[in-house]
């Protein structure tokens, strides 16, 4: 595997975005993170009821705007490529985790087309 060297890696940015999020909401006990297929992202916090504690936020890398599919489709579920939630530290405990991650994530299938 080869590491190519990028000036601003999506992680890093996505993690200043999780950052914001979390300050601008106290009850946040992580923030969910959605990408989708044609590179934008949504992102939203969480509290301990797994209820959201922040609106849904999406943003493009590097953009002024969300792309032209998302402002149609609004992020699409059939297009999220990846989703996860960043933890506010240490995180809340496995089963309140998982609980949250259900419901928030879904148990939907993400992966499938
Ligand atoms: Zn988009």
């Amino acid at each position: 595997m080869t590491r190519k060297k990028k000036n601003r890696p999506p992680e890093k940015s996505e993690q200043a975005m999780i950052e914001g999020i979390i300050e601008g909401s106290p009850d946040a006990v992580g923030v969910a993170v959605i990408r989708l297929d044609c590179g934008c992202r949504k992102m939203a916090a969480v509290d301990k009821e797994g209820e959201p504690a922040s609106k849904v936020i999406m943003y493009r890398d590097m953009a002024e705007s969300i792309c032209e599919q998302c402002k149609k489709d609004n992020g699409d579920f059939k297009r999220v490529t990846e989703q996860f939630i960043s933890w506010v530290a240490p995180g809340p405990a496995a089963p309140v985790k998982e609980m949250i991650i259900g419901k928030v994530l879904g148990t939907r299938e993400p992966y499938t087309n």
